[in-house]
């Protein structure tokens, strides 16, 4: 195979990504790539980073086209993004991966008539003991996955024409297994390429410190690195560790029955002087497939109506939140190439 060196990046970027007028400025200023096409970070508004529209559990092995109606799921998510939309938000980071049940075209209707912007993603997930990779990522190298990502970002997804915003990957527990290490590095090769910001789906603290260690190894700032679900560990020091090197740390399970959870998450990461690397979400929705009418959706409701209150209440400042919903996801969205 080609390996990714840089100087194969240098000779493949540009021929591949064509002659689109933006490119010359996003060469130079940074945007972000939303299912609609490339913006500038200051125009996404308020974001939700991490939530679902759709998802199927069915397995790498089982998942084919069919499986859904793109219709039933779109008149029942509708209703949730047009609510959320009457709340001030305008954006979400569409979480759901490849072989997961990722749909460009259906986030790209859905934002059409909700007035959501949806960022997608490129990537594959390898928490889950393996279920959601599909058999070939045994039998590939790091820089074969890394060249099919850049290319669904070069040339869009599919024949979609949208092109990803981000890496989406995911990971266990510490250690990390032989294939997760390998998508860890394809994403981190990816990033190198393209600019694409590096989420990955975290089981642990341990986790989180060896996907550091392999994106820094790749020479990259760990900047480019959204620790999603950093929730799940419960020792700070290491979400201080990681953050004080530039890190996102994304709680992003937020809902009735953690918010006081979260609430003492947050004074701590703004008495540390680490709100500016804190995302914040609920990882709600979603159209379920294979359930009757995709089964019980969670909405998008609750950090507008119940959680923003309550930081309120408890000291946090306009700018404070204005940070963890626009300032902060639009900066962990933002590629620079
Ligand atoms: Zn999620």
């Amino acid at each position: 195979m080609m390996t990714l060196s840089r100087r194969h990046f240098l000779t493949l970027l540009p021929a591949a990504l064509g002659t689109a007028t933006w490119l010359k400025a996003a060469s130079k200023a940074p945007f972000i790539m939303t299912v609609n096409g490339a913006i500038q970070p200051s125009a996404l508004g308020p974001v939700l980073p991490h939530e679902h529209v759709m998802v199927d559990f069915i397995g790498a092995d089982k998942i084919k086209p069919g499986r859904y109606q793109p219709d039933e799921v779109f008149n029942i998510v509708l209703p949730y993004l047009q609510k959320l939309k009457t709340l001030g938000c305008s954006a979400m980071g569409e979480c759901t991966p490849n072989f997961l049940g990722r749909d460009p075209l259906l986030l790209k209707r859905l934002s059409k008539a909700s007035g959501i912007t949806f960022i997608t993603n490129t990537g594959l997930y390898g928490a889950a003991g393996h279920k959601y990779l599909p058999a070939y990522v045994e039998t590939s190298t790091a820089g074969e996955l890394a060249e099919m990502w850049i290319k669904e970002y070069t040339h869009g997804i599919g024949n979609t024409g949208v092109k990803p915003g981000f890496i989406k990957s995911g990971v266990d527990k510490g250690p990390l297994t032989p294939l997760q290490k390998k998508i860890v590095q394809a994403a981190a090769l990816t990033c190198k390429a393209t600019g694409l910001p590096v989420w990955i789906h975290t089981g642990d603290g341990a986790a989180a410190l060896e996907e550091a260690a392999i994106l820094q190894s790749n020479g990259l700032s760990l900047e480019n690195y959204v620790w999603v679900h950093a929730q799940n560990e419960k020792d700070r020091s290491i979400h201080e560790r990681l953050a004080k090197k530039g890190a996102f740390i994304s709680l992003d399970g937020l809902g009735s029955s953690s918010a006081d959870d979260y609430l003492s998450r947050l004074t701590l990461l703004k008495q540390q002087g680490l709100l500016h690397r804190t995302l914040l979400s609920h990882d709600a929705g979603w159209y379920n497939v294979g359930q009757p009418n995709g089964g019980r959706f969670r909405d998008y409701n609750f950090l507008w109506e119940q959680f923003i209150p309550m930081l309120k209440k408890n000291g946090f400042t306009e700018t404070d939140i204005r940070m963890l919903t626009v300032n902060n996801p639009a900066e962990a969205l933002t590629i620079r190439q």
